[in-house]
């Protein structure tokens, strides 16, 4: 028999076991598929009955394919007098995620053509991957690049990367009716905390706590490898999408800071103002976003050919914070009290859907489009299209932070922006104001588009 309320005294004060439970995953090597994730999905069916799913190598997921499995046991470099300089077992981080196995002598000159760190932050070791382009490296302080001066070094990545599947694991309340609120959070980055360990712990607890009480919507829980993860669940589920009414990524949500809220696609769906409303309500402070088509699996769920109104709950955004995707995201950067806070501003909300019980009916789209001039239809509106293969990303792993002085950024960003409102509604001067992005840049990054035929034009 379920429960039909919870108790903040009994039910609600988690931290302890939030916390725990990141320490449990912490030290797993996670990654878009491998025995990472598999472990991680392993220990958080302790909590709650999760159905975990494999889907081959080689499966067609709308314009992806799932890779190759990635696994890896050991790595490391060797200087001449057989110091392990670079160690993988004292941080994951070390591990260019994704490297080809290797065994080698190589120079000075050569490893540092594979050695990654990042300027900005020369004393963190960088997360960084290259899952779709094969290639192998080492992670560090950029402040230690002057100490590799040997003649020689031996370097040794003991991985696999060879036909297996992609993980995932889902979880479904039922409730008194049909229509679906979806929680999506992901579970591919390694020995990283707030990005986004958090968002694993707080969402599973969250389906613990849910499922012990009677609920009018149905809840479906998903733990998926970010972009590629969201992209084959979408392809795979593509029929039944139309039962899921609205959602939220959990991302980030064990840092310091307030609570940030990103909008859904048309930034005004029922999710929007349930989820500001108990925000308001909390007196805290608290930010809010409007909707961007880059960040985490929200851009996928608010692809033209998907469009779920899915919002995003963070603390300090994706980004933003200065741990982000280095090894100082590590557990000593979480705050307990945040995860639990977290997770009570997550009930909340749902609580708030409960009570209102909102229709969820999307606003009609206005058919102004004749008006309008430069309208482009993305021609694969379902999930992003793979950019990387069509060299229109870099394939070496990089936030997508907004940076007007590299143009390279503002291509993608630019791209990001045409593909996701190229839905025949918007013209290249709404999606100019909705971007912030000069006009002269969307009508060259549109032209690119169509010569690699990923857009056509309209009117
Ligand atoms: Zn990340």
């Amino acid at each position: 028999m379920k429960k039909t309320k919870l108790s903040l005294k009994r039910d609600l004060k988690v931290e302890q076991k939030l916390y725990s439970l990141m320490q449990e995953l912490f030290p797993i090597c996670r990654s878009i598929t491998g025995n990472g994730v598999r472990k991680t999905l392993r220990i958080l069916k302790e909590e709650i009955d999760l159905k975990i799913i494999n889907v081959p190598s080689g499966t067609k997921v709308f314009d992806w394919k799932i890779p190759n499995e990635w696994n890896i046991r050991d790595a490391y470099v060797k200087n001449s007098k057989g110091e392990r300089i670079i160690d993988f077992h004292k941080s994951n981080l070390h591990i260019l995620n994704y490297s080809i196995p290797i065994k080698k002598t190589i120079s000075s000159h050569e490893l540092k053509n594979h050695l990654y760190s990042l300027p900005e932050k020369p004393n963190s070791i960088p997360y960084v991957t290259s899952y779709y382009k094969k290639n192998w490296g080492f992670c560090v302080p950029h402040n230690s690049l002057k100490s590799f001066n040997d003649d020689a070094y031996k370097v040794h990545i003991d991985s696999t990367l060879k036909p297996g599947s992609l993980t995932y694991g889902e979880f479904l309340i039922k409730g008194k009716i049909k229509d679906e609120i979806l929680i999506s959070t992901y579970i591919c980055h390694p020995s990283l905390c707030n990005d986004n360990l958090s968002g694993i712990v707080v969402t599973t607890i969250l389906a613990k706590l849910l499922s012990k009480i009677e609920t009018y919507y149905s809840y479906r829980f998903l733990f998926i490898p970010e972009t590629i993860g969201a992209i084959t669940w979408l392809s795979k589920n593509k029929k039944n999408l139309s039962k899921i009414k609205s959602g939220l990524v959990v991302t980030c949500v064990g840092g310091n800071g307030g609570f940030t809220y990103k909008k859904t696609r048309d930034n005004n769906s029922e999710i929007d103002k349930i989820s500001i409303d108990v925000l308001k309500h909390t007196r805290k402070k608290f930010e809010t976003r409007d909707f961007f088509p880059y960040g985490s699996d929200e851009r996928q769920y608010s692809s033209p050919g998907i469009d779920l109104p899915i919002g995003v709950l963070m603390r300090t955004p994706y980004y933003e914070f200065k741990e982000y995707h280095t090894a100082d995201d590590n557990l000593d950067s979480i705050k307990k009290f945040a995860l639990n806070d977290s997770l009570i501003m997550l009930l909340k909300i749902i609580l708030q859907i409960e009570k209102k019980k909102p229709s969820f009916n999307r606003n009609q789209k206005n058919e102004t489009s004749k008006l309008k001039s430069e309208i482009y239809q993305n021609l694969n509106p379902y999930c992003e299209p793979q950019l990387g293969r069509r060299k229109l990303y870099r394939n070496i792993s990089k936030s997508r932070l907004v940076d007007k002085k590299n143009s390279e950024n503002m291509v993608e960003l630019s791209i990001c922006w045409i593909l996701n409102f190229s839905d025949g509604l918007h013209s290249l001067k709404e999606i100019s104001q909705k971007s912030n992005l000069p006009l002269k840049l969307l009508r060259k990054t549109a032209k690119l588009l169509i010569e690699k035929k990923l857009l056509k034009k309209i009117n």
